[in-house]
């Protein structure tokens, strides 16, 4: 059994805050930080399970996702049905089930598919034969984000009773007026922090519904990285849950899973590493500390720049036209990590017993 640190929204900032450079620390100093700079939380949180403030199911799903997660490595693969998986996808994909598989763990497919307007017509079937193709199998049936709607207007329902969400009416506009011309992504202001709960309906329209986060710092443990460090205020801002279109925002589905689904590490893209620090904030409102992360690199081309499903960076079609067969896939992912040599030919399994759980986290580093 693992030993689960809690790790959430703490109003006091870390004494020694950890750089969020990609200084990576030895999983032993990782432990040594959360240790000695672990603080008591000031509000105390809410415990999950038992206080009058969830309904009782929600209490039940999110204690039986704990106990889960504390029983075994459960990881996740969580790809939205947007396009292809491309290499660095497909590299990610791998990592994560190797770690699952290397603890002796279960590997969830989770398919986020809410953003409908971004989801493309049979790219679901077709990232479900890739993955079976490389011999990456998952553990149970796909699990359909947009299948869990309910679940996610149950939570974002009780979390507005407590008055933790806050209606907002700005419009993307205004909110890149606000930020510098070529800045980082803006933070969000908290302009409309002061609104009241029945704004947003009185104006006839719906509103976006956002988090309200207790200042403080956001952190959490990155298996094979420094742990992540994020100023709730400065550095994240109040997160939208519900967007205008009434569509559930990523982070509330993300969060809600994670918790629900008893997953204890995830294994996702660089690109999502500060996504992070508004989960972390969600799963803190609930009362429930966050898993572990490991944010794997993300795969660049010969410029620099990162793949992209939408501008079709070359998948599993495309090593097949060229007669690539899986274990040569496997083998070019496994290259690219240094678990192999280049031009290595194995298959997913055989990259398995071929590893110890140290190897990948070296590779990692
Ligand atoms: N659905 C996201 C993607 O395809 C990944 C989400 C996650 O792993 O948290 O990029």
């Amino acid at each position: 059994i693992r030993d689960y640190k809690v790790t959430g929204v703490q109003t006091c900032a870390l004494p020694i805050c950890p750089p969020h450079s990609r200084t990576r620390l030895p999983a032993v100093q990782m432990d040594r930080f959360f240790m000695e700079n672990r603080q008591p939380l000031a509000p105390p949180m809410p415990k999950a399970c038992g206080t009058p403030e969830l309904p009782r199911h929600l209490n039940e799903l999110l204690g039986e996702g704990m106990r889960l997660r504390q029983q075994a490595y459960r990881g996740r693969f969580a790809p939205s049905p947007s396009g292809p998986l491309h290499r660095g996808n497909l590299r990610t994909a791998l990592v994560g089930w190797l770690e699952a598989r290397l603890h002796g763990g279960v590997w969830l497919l989770r398919i986020d598919d809410l953003d409908t307007p971004r989801n493309r017509p049979g790219a679901e079937a077709a990232l479900l034969a890739d993955l079976r193709w490389l011999g990456l199998h998952w553990d149970g049936p796909p699990i359909r984000q947009s299948g869990r709607r309910g679940l996610y207007a149950s939570v974002l329902s009780c979390l507005r009773r407590r008055g933790a969400l806050y209606p907002c009416r700005c419009s993307r506009r205004l909110l890149a007026d606000i930020s510098a011309p070529h800045g980082p992504l803006a933070v969000y202001p908290g302009s409309c922090r002061h609104r009241t709960p029945h704004w947003g309906a009185q104006q006839g329209r719906l509103p976006s519904w956002r988090l309200r986060l207790p200042a403080g710092t956001l952190h959490w443990q990155e298996h094979c990285a420094a742990p992540g460090c994020l100023d709730a205020e400065r550095q994240v801002g109040d997160p939208v849950l519900r967007r205008a279109d009434g569509v559930i925002a990523y982070h509330l589905a993300t969060a809600v899973d994670e918790l629900a689904l008893g997953i204890s590490d995830v294994v996702r893209g660089e690109d999502l590493w500060a996504a992070t620090g508004p989960q972390v904030a969600v799963m803190a409102a609930l009362g429930m500390p966050a898993p572990h992360y490991a944010h794997v690199p993300l795969w660049r081309d010969a410029s620099g720049h990162r793949l992209s499903k939408r501008e079709g960076a070359e998948g599993v079609a495309g090593f097949r036209a060229r007669g690539c067969d899986a274990a040569s896939v496997v083998g070019e992912l496994a290259a690219s990590l240094g678990l192999v040599e280049g031009g290595s030919r194995l298959s997913a399994d055989e990259l398995l017993q071929s590893l110890q759980p140290t190897d990948l986290e070296r590779a990692l580093r």
